[in-house]
């Protein structure tokens, strides 16, 4: 491809992502596509000779784009968004086209000088202690996984990463049962065990019981074990929970456990005074990770760690510990040491499109405005008489089941199971489910870009012609 065809391609590329992203609300939310079915229509491997960009493209429109799901479609509601915005697409198109190796200073002093601005920036605006310090990760996996690694190398004496766990006393984990499966993960591929970690009963408004806390630390103490790290959820998946940071913290410090706290979801909404209190007690953790590629605008992958000291972060994951190295001490970050990935992305240069073109006002207004829209959705599912709500309200998320009258408790999980699928299968509207307490629930999260109150309305109308629907079949 010569420089010219890029050219010309490339502005086809944009005008084709502008007219997508426009008329978005056109395609179904879902794909209705049964396993095999793309790849069935690709030919099994590569090309032999080389292929025009124009058939390339043809194929793209035919075969990949019906069987994709939409998510930046306003009517996608369901998991968390991956949300998105022109700015972000624009700062990625850059560094797409720059391909820069983010790995240390020298290999982009651009990129890393900025990545330590933005971090820096988003630190002050959610609220963080101004002195912790920020890298962008891939995920809030990696970034807990990280936070695991870190706490057991602090508290080993940086001698597990020597030495393996052999000879080490049990290492124990702590999160509630709401918490989200990275942790699991992120124990299992720390070396800790799956049956190290130990989940704590939660509450009524499923946030964790910080008494239970301390006690299985007791227990775990009694019986010669090591407790690790607490992971506290500023926003559990399922109903978006908040767990009591500044008890958590205190206990933590008190048995000297490393407390990170998953901010994934709900961290964007520090960025609201309104949410601030819920940071109570953070001067007491060690790390916090929240994702702007959730619920801010900036096109995955981006999710932010801050951690309170760098120190122990750099001595765990650096090739050349910090504690090893001699003379003058280094004036710039490498964030190579700051986490699992050598080679890194440029993923702070579409965050400082995207904080630079909304300004910290445009952001609260925006999610002020997606908190708004749950709350007049909320308002009708509960004066529907048709549904009830299945967990405390919380940010901009909706948990709610199928109540219909002349059914019974045994009833209701089959029913709104047959709903949900019912919605999701008609492609105007994207929901999925948790269990709460045994129940089968419908989650409703409107943290899309451009999710209006009328998309909400057509949403409910949606439910209840559906749920009208399935009743009258039934009868
Ligand atoms: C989404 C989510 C995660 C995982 O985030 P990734 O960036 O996809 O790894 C972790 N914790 C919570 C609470 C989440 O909502």
């Amino acid at each position: 491809m010569t420089p010219d065809e890029f050219k010309k391609q490339a502005h086809m590329f944009v005008e084709w992502m502008g007219d997508y992203l426009e008329n978005i609300d056109t395609y179904p939310v879902k794909p209705d596509i049964a396993p095999g079915n793309i790849k069935g229509k690709l030919p099994g491997s590569c090309p032999e000779k080389a292929e025009g960009m124009d058939e390339i493209f043809e194929d793209f429109l035919k075969i990949i784009l019906p069987g994709v799901t939409h998510w930046q479609h306003p009517s996608f509601q369901a998991y968390f968004p991956a949300n998105s915005s022109y700015p972000s697409l624009l700062g990625e198109m850059l560094t797409a086209a720059m391909g820069l190796q983010c790995m240390m200073w020298d290999t982009s002093p651009a990129a890393t000088e900025l990545e330590e601005e933005v971090t820096n920036w988003m630190r002050d605006m959610t609220g963080l202690p101004p002195s912790w310090e920020g890298v962008i990760q891939d995920s809030a996996s990696s970034a807990t996984l990280v936070a695991l690694l870190t706490a057991r190398e602090k508290l080993t004496g940086y001698k597990c990463n020597e030495t393996g766990l052999y000879g080490f006393r049990k290492m124990r984990v702590y999160c509630s049962s709401e918490a989200h499966s990275s942790i699991d993960k992120g124990v299992k591929i720390a070396g800790l065990g799956s049956e190290n970690l130990v989940k704590i009963p939660v509450d009524e408004n499923l946030a964790m019981i910080p008494e239970l806390l301390e006690k299985a630390i007791r227990d775990d103490l009694d019986r010669g074990f090591m407790p690790l790290c607490t992971v506290g959820a500023l926003g559990t998946t399922g109903t978006v929970a908040v767990d009591p940071i500044a008890e958590t913290a205190e206990i933590c410090n008190r048995y000297n456990i490393w407390f990170h706290i998953d901010a994934a979801y709900a961290g964007s909404a520090l960025i609201l005074p309104e949410y601030r209190h819920l940071l109570k007690g953070i001067e007491m953790a060690d790390s916090f990770v929240f994702n702007p590629h959730k619920w801010l605008f900036t096109n995955f992958d981006c999710s932010l760690y801050f951690v309170k000291e760098s120190g122990s972060l750099k001595n765990t994951f650096a090739i050349t510990p910090e504690y090893l190295k001699t003379g003058s001490g280094e004036r710039v970050n490498n964030y190579r040491d700051w986490g699992i990935q050598l080679g890194r992305r440029f993923r702070a240069l579409k965050l400082w499109f995207v904080l630079r073109s909304n300004g910290l006002e445009g952001l609260q207004k925006k999610l002020r405005e997606h908190i708004r829209i749950a709350d007049v959705f909320r308002k009708m599912i509960t004066e529907s008489g048709m549904f009830e709500l299945t967990a405390p309200p919380s940010f901009n998320v909706v948990c709610f089941r199928w109540t219909p009258p002349d059914f019974s408790e045994e009833d209701y999980n089959k029913l709104t199971e047959k709903l949900l699928s019912e919605i999701n299968l008609s492609g105007k509207a994207f929901l999925s489910h948790t269990i709460v307490e045994g129940k089968f629930t419908i989650r409703m999260v409107a943290g899309q870009t451009n999710v209006s109150v009328e998309h909400i309305e057509k949403l409910y109308e949606l439910i209840t012609g559906t749920a009208k629907g399935l009743v009258s079949k039934k009868n």
